[in-house]
């Protein structure tokens, strides 16, 4: 089963985007987290069937289209994750968490 950007986006974490192996929305969510930006890359981490009828390989496309921009923009933004302690260390005028840290202080 193929579906559609707007089906995806709206889909719950659960929905199963591969009918052969059960794969759901989560775990290929969890595997561009993991720093996934290719179908490729996906499948190394997310069993998927591949095959053609199945459409799961456009579905994991499709998922990344959406999901990579945003992940992109939640680890470039929110960069350091704690490992400067003041924000002139990190440098990152959009390091939300080196502002938080100089606010500790
Ligand atoms: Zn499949």
């Amino acid at each position: 089963m193929k579906y559609t950007e707007e089906f995806l986006r709206g889909a719950q974490a659960c929905q199963i985007i591969c009918g052969e192996t059960k794969a759901t929305k989560n775990m290929v969510l969890q595997a561009v987290m993991a720093g996934a930006k290719t179908v490729e890359d996906t499948e190394t981490k997310v069993t998927i069937c591949g095959k053609a009828e199945c459409g799961c390989a456009e579905n994991v496309r499709t998922l990344l289209k959406i999901y990579l921009p945003i992940y992109a923009l939640m680890f470039e933004g929110g960069g350091c994750h704690h490992k400067h302690t003041s924000h002139a260390e990190c440098g990152r005028e959009t390091c939300t968490d080196c502002i938080h840290s100089d606010k500790d202080e």
